[in-house]
């Protein structure tokens, strides 16, 4: 029987095993969402999820990454250099031969509860209400790693054998750079494409915005309050700076003309996030420090953007004597996500908009994300070009009150295990 007859039996027996198991799904959530799992944390949900991938007969790898050794590569992006209590994991379902392979990946580190007070939900708690699984992780991303285990649980349970292999990654420290993702590439995880179940709400993302920190520092001069002419104020200087670096942006974003950004205000933002300087109100203050994330356009180099960040802040020395004598100081600091761009027409993200199509019985919204993530990694370190799509609510990551709805949890899982069929070709 040719492949072409077989499919659509496959995916009605897909749907089928799916639909039958959304209490089942909705426990493994739940189970996943009550692991901790901040930064450090990561060694619980990693067994949790090592074990499921065992019982599908994969090869598992789980590792604790050598800071030391990840540090040097010049990919390497992270507040941290010792990943003790946060183990990465790799499992490998060997495809009976013949077809290309598929890699998913996705984090399993989440970021801080934030005050606990603002949660009406318990964030470590995985209740399911009216649909919505609760806790902090559920949308960003544990719902999508959910998804990818489902795909593959339903694809065996419907006894369906893959031609390519696939590859599942479950990395940390995404949040803080991806040094999760780089330290799985450089153990030699890598496929023909691959795929990412960020909370995209179902749309397709083949493009991501990369980003990267960056720390400004405003040099000023001293006095007395009361004879404040005989100083200088960082914080008047600090002025300049901001204005320079929103008139950056705007300049930066007057270029960008990717209609997949039609419906995004500032596609590429910088954003000031953090501001100090001065200790005393009667003192003029002799240095402030201003912090920020500049967005990198999905198909620019990071090279390019700090380039211009740097020509816009040596720039104010030409219209300022102080600035140019005691010049603003540029620094990159810790986390970077790499951009990431995909062409729209490509055979990946052409499949997996017919199969979303099969499945909703509708087009998925095709978007440009506002933010970054471990794609760019996966094509920058390994080589792998990677499409983001995953169930999960983009409002409430990060947020009091985060949930995933369990409907796109199982309708992920549902496109995930057809596009692997679709991909790697039937064994
Ligand atoms: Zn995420």
């Amino acid at each position: 029987m040719s492949e072409k007859t077989r499919e659509p039996n496959a995916l009605a027996a897909i749907h089928q095993w799916l639909a039958e198991r959304e209490h089942q799904a909705a426990q493994l959530l739940a189970q996943m969402t009550r692991c901790r799992s901040v930064q450090g944390q990561e060694t619980e949900i990693q067994q949790l999820l090592a074990a499921q991938l065992e019982r599908l007969g994969m090869e598992v790898d789980l590792w604790e990454p050598d800071g030391e050794e990840l540090s040097s590569h010049p990919l390497f992006a992270s507040p941290r250099t010792d990943f003790a209590g946060s183990p990465n994991l790799a499992a490998k379902l060997p495809g009976s031969g013949g077809g290309r392979s598929f890699l998913l990946n996705g984090h399993i580190d989440v970021v801080p509860v934030g005050d606990p007070e603002q949660w009406t939900q318990d964030p470590w708690g995985g209740n399911l209400v009216e649909g919505r699984l609760y806790g902090r992780g559920a949308s960003d991303m544990k719902g999508g790693v959910a998804a990818s285990l489902l795909a593959l649980q339903a694809l065996q349970g419907c006894g369906i054998r893959l031609a390519g292999d696939v590859i599942f990654e479950s990395v940390m420290e995404e949040e803080s750079g991806g040094a999760g993702t780089l330290a799985a590439s450089l153990r030699g995880y890598r496929a023909d494409a691959g795929l990412i179940p960020e909370p995209t709400g179902l749309a397709v993302f083949p493009k991501q915005q990369g980003s990267l920190w960056f720390r400004l520092t405003v040099h000023g001069r001293g006095a007395h309050g009361g004879s404040r002419y005989e100083g200088v104020s960082a914080i008047e200087k600090a002025m300049g700076v901001v204005a320079a670096v929103l008139e950056l942006e705007k300049e930066r974003n007057s270029r960008i003309t990717d209609p997949l950004y039609a419906a995004t205000p500032i596609p590429v933002p910088i954003n000031l996030g953090v501001i100090g300087g001065g200790e005393w109100p009667s003192s003029v203050p002799d240095r402030v420090a201003l912090e920020g994330r500049m967005g990198v356009a999905p198909d620019e180099t990071i090279q390019n953007a700090q380039a211009q960040m740097s020509r816009a802040i040596s720039k104010l020395g030409q219209k300022d004597g102080w600035l140019a004598e005691h010049p603003v100081e540029l620094e990159w600091f810790g986390a970077r996500w790499l951009p990431c761009s995909l062409d729209p027409e490509s055979e990946l993200v052409r499949m997996l908009v017919e199969v979303v199509e099969e499945v909703r019985g509708e087009s998925p919204a095709m978007v440009a994300a506002p933010w970054g993530t471990d794609a760019g990694l996966l094509g920058a370190a390994a080589g792998v070009p990677t499409v983001v799509f995953g169930p999960g609510v983009v409002a409430t990551a990060h947020q009091p009150d985060e949930y995933v709805l369990l409907e796109d949890v199982m309708t992920a899982a549902e496109v995930i295990a057809l596009m692997l069929l679709r991909w790697c070709g039937r064994g």
